[in-house]
Order: structure tokens, then sequence, then C-alpha cells
């Protein structure tokens, strides 16, 4: 099932390094929220925020776009809604990789229809050749190719989230 690696360890570690820098930088003067999309942003998430230094709330919401399969169902269902006011404030959305950008329009919607100050998107991984919907993306781990990938949080099938790198599947599409 495990294919080759596409992001290694000391790939992730650097990308950490450098989005929590870029990510504390942009944070100066705000007192903002962190919204993870799970259940893909775990590992990102929490090694990303335990690497800033800077006062700041989190919460999580939950959507589903992908069943036992390797592609998109297209459409996006709320799982687990955000419990924090958002009104007024900024809003750091923690993703772990835009492929269509579908579910990342469809939170970011449901998100700005409660009126936050400002939205930024932060994801370890994108897809660019899979894009259909555009999504501005802040801070961006690395960009792949259009490959599926398992691992670091991201899962086929629920299973393979807790593996420490970034392996493509072996088998075909
Ligand atoms: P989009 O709506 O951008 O097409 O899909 C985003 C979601 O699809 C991601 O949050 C992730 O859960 C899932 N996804 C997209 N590409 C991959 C992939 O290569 N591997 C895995 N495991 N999930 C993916």
């Amino acid at each position: 099932m495990l294919g080759p690696v596409v992001v290694t360890r000391a790939d992730i570690e650097e990308m950490l390094d450098r989005l929590a820098q870029e990510v504390e930088a942009d944070m100066e003067g705000r007192s903002p929220i962190f919204i993870g999309v799970l259940k893909g942003c775990v590992f990102f998430f929490t090694d990303l925020v335990s690497r800033i230094q800077r006062s700041m709330e989190m919460d999580f919401i939950q959507v589903s776009s992908y069943g036992a399969s390797t592609t998109s169902s297209g459409s996006v269902v709320l799982v687990k809604d955000i419990t924090v006011d958002v009104r007024d404030r900024d809003i750091y959305l923690v993703e772990d990789i835009v492929d269509t950008g579908t579910t990342l329009t469809d939170v970011i919607h449901l998100i700005e229809a409660r009126h936050p100050k400002s939205i930024q998107v932060v994801s370890l991984l994108s897809k660019p050749s899979r894009r259909q919907v555009e999504v501005d993306i802040a801070f961006l781990g690395t960009e792949i190719e259009d490959r599926f990938v398992i691992g670091y949080g991201l899962d086929y099938d629920e299973r393979y989230r807790n593996l420490p790198e970034i392996f493509e599947m072996a088998q075909e599409r």
C-alpha cells in the first residue's frame, strides 16, 4: 500500500519551523484564533502552534468530503462546528492539504458568515494542478504533484494517519 516518501520528516520539520516563524511574525498586534480542520490537521496543527510563543485561542471544525476513496466526492458535510465566537477576530485556518479547493472554500464561507475580522489559510500541502476553486493560501508548506498521499494526519479510509512522514499511496487511482 505504501509508495515512496513524498515529504520526509526532515522536510516536515523544516516547513514547521519556517511556517511558525512566518505566522508568528504575522500575529504581531493580533489576538487570533487558530481553527484546525479535522482530522487531517491534527499533527500539523499541534506541531505548528507549539512552535509559536504568542497568546492564541484554538478551536476545531470537522467537515467530510472524502469517503473511502482517493477522489473528491464534491460535496462537503459539516460534522463538527466551532464553538468560539469569531466575530471581529483574526482567524488562522489550519488545513492539511488543499486539493480541488472545495472543502476550504466551504469552510471559509461558513466562518465568514459569522463576521470575523480576517481569515488566513495555513496549509501544509497544496496540489495546484487539481484546483477547481481558487483559494488564497497565505502560508503554505509545499506544493506537491497530483498524487494521493497518506501519513502525518492524512488518511486512506481512516488509516495511515499515524505515519510520521508523508507517503504516496502505492495503488492506482
Ligand atoms: P478538496 O476539497 O480541496 O478537494 O479536498 C481537501 C480534503 O480532501 C483534504 O482536507 C483532505 O482531507 C482530502 N484530500 C485531498 N487530497 C488528499 C490526499 O492526497 N490524501 C489524503 N489522505 N487526503 C486528501
